[in-house]
């Protein structure tokens, strides 16, 4: 018999309670230290982490699902964590939604230029998950009006003077 990774067995174990505590940490990315840009795609985001082991930066595509993580990186390269093969998405492509929608409002309040990029990749990704029905929109906050109220730079341009 093979040898499973620990974390593939706490899944086999326990899927809900794995999920769960996943989408617990997923729910907290911003507190852990993650902060977010928009990557060199459309769909692309960009998390780094600076902690004791030095920064780690992270590429993550919601629409795909992929993430350039080891907990993904595994599933792909080396052993699914389900039994059927399919991928558990990692707290990255999970919590996505939410540090996005955190660090527009911080970038908005303090009339960062990031924003705007960010922002549109923002968008043109909601939509396409729309578009594809995808369930990650349900587990993120409904995008602040501050944000949606404001998909051009003239507007904030404006709200500056
Ligand atoms: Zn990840």
């Amino acid at each position: 018999m093979l040898a499973a990774h620990p974390l593939r067995l706490a899944y086999l174990l326990d899927h809900r309670n794995f999920v769960a505590a996943l989408t617990v940490k997923a729910a907290r990315l911003g507190d852990l230290g993650y902060a977010v840009q928009a990557g060199e795609t459309l769909h692309l985001y960009r998390l780094q982490r600076g902690d004791g082991d030095g920064p780690r930066t992270y590429l993550v595509n919601p629409i795909t699902g992929a993430c350039t993580c080891p907990f993904h990186r595994r599933q792909v390269d080396t052993e699914p964590m389900t039994l059927d093969g399919s991928i558990v998405p990692c707290k990255h492509v999970l919590g996505l939604g939410r540090l996005v929608e955190s660090t527009l409002i911080a970038l908005r309040a303090e009339r960062d230029s990031r924003y705007f990029l960010l922002c549109a990749w923002w968008i043109a990704t909601r939509l396409e998950l729309r578009s594809r029905h995808s369930p990650l929109l349900g587990l993120w906050p409904t995008p602040d009006e501050r944000i949606s109220s404001c998909h051009s730079p003239s507007k904030m341009c404006e709200s500056a003077r």
